[in-house]
């Protein structure tokens, strides 16, 4: 079972960033409004995730690290509406499988649990404080997959690769506080007061929130709110086009293509506009589930919003002159 959960997480974990991903989006599952991360040594050393969620019920607690299983999908169709940020059931026993990892866990209601889980096997379980919500401590990771930890990075690039996960779930949750700590030094604070446009500040600064204008249009089918920022602005790569559909962010070249497309000649060569895009939409229209770190996903009538989406962009220029 353990070489199946390995194998799960070649594809899910590939370094300690992709941790921290899996995570926080089941911090975000569980309705948390406040998210600590602590990290030590860009994540080699430690992992820790602490929220004030939902919690998991004792009953639940070593279900939850068997693979496959997931709270979140109740029956097939809703495979076809996912709106959650998890629905597979992997990222824990993948986890599991390749690190040393503690969870205490309570639902409020009752005793919280611990468990203690090493290479896929359960070391210890126990009574905990009832305190709601999770704290997940992940160490050694990699420990008995020494292929994988060569070829991590240096520290530098695999914290960039954390802060920029954290970064992106902070626009994309305006309304939770994100607390980011790497080897006692504070990376990021949040307010989680809901204001993108605050989040972006804390990230970024506030000069830099000041080059951002709001965007925003809708047709029958969506809807379309967001920030590009003023092409003086603009940086060296596509990461900092952020997409969300339903608050969950995505990768969909279409739509990057379409922003880009939105600034026209205004843009030098190789150079791409900061953004962070939000659209809503029936969640019927999405299909999630491409691949397993489901950030890729498929619309229907792509064409109809990358259009709007463009002129969504155009449009901003225009108002401002530009
Ligand atoms: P998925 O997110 O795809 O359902 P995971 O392996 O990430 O699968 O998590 C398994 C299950 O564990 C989740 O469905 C959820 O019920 C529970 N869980 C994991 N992390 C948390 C958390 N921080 N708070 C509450 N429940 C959690
Ligand atoms: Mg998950």
């Amino acid at each position: 079972v353990n070489l199946a959960n390995q194998i799960a997480a070649g594809e899910v974990i590939e370094r300690p960033a992709s941790v921290v991903k899996e995570l926080l989006e089941n911090a975000l599952d569980a309705h948390a409004t406040q998210i600590d991360i602590l990290i030590e040594a860009a994540g080699t050393k430690l992992i820790e995730i602490v929220d004030n969620g939902d919690g998991i019920d004792d009953d639940d607690v070593e279900i939850a690290f068997r693979r496959h299983a997931t709270s979140k999908i109740i029956d097939r169709q809703d495979l076809f509406k996912v709106r959650t940020l998890g629905f597979r059931g992997e990222a824990l026993p993948s986890i599991a499988s390749i690190a040393d990892v503690e969870l205490t866990t309570s639902t409020g209601q009752q005793a919280g649990t611990a468990v203690h889980i090493k290479g896929g096997d359960i070391l210890a379980k126990k009574a905990a404080s009832a305190r709601r919500g999770t704290r997940i401590k992940v160490t050694e990771l990699f420990f008995n997959t020494p292929a994988r930890l060569k070829y991590l990075k240096s520290q530098q690039t695999e914290l960039a690769k954390i802060v920029d996960i954290v970064n992106r779930l902070a626009l994309s949750y305006p309304a939770v506080t994100f607390h980011l700590v790497h080897n006692d030094k504070q990376l990021l604070r949040t307010a989680g007061n809901g204001d993108v446009k605050r989040v972006i500040a804390e990230i970024y600064g506030p000069s830099t929130a000041q080059k951002m204008l709001p965007v925003t249009t809708e047709d029958n089918d969506f809807q379309v709110e967001g920030f590009v920022s003023l092409p003086e602005l603009t940086r060296a790569s596509r990461d900092y086009i952020s997409v969300l559909i339903n608050g969950r962010y995505i990768k969909n070249f279409q739509i990057t293509k379409a922003i880009i497309k939105g600034y026209g000649s205004k843009l030098m060569v190789g150079r791409y506009p900061f953004a962070v895009i939000n659209i809503k939409m029936d969640p019927l229209l999405v299909d999630v589930n491409v691949h397993p770190t489901k950030q890729e996903v498929r619309l229907s009538q792509e064409e109809t919003l990358v259009a709007l989406i463009t002129t969504a962009v155009q449009d901003v220029f225009t108002r401002v002159n530009l």
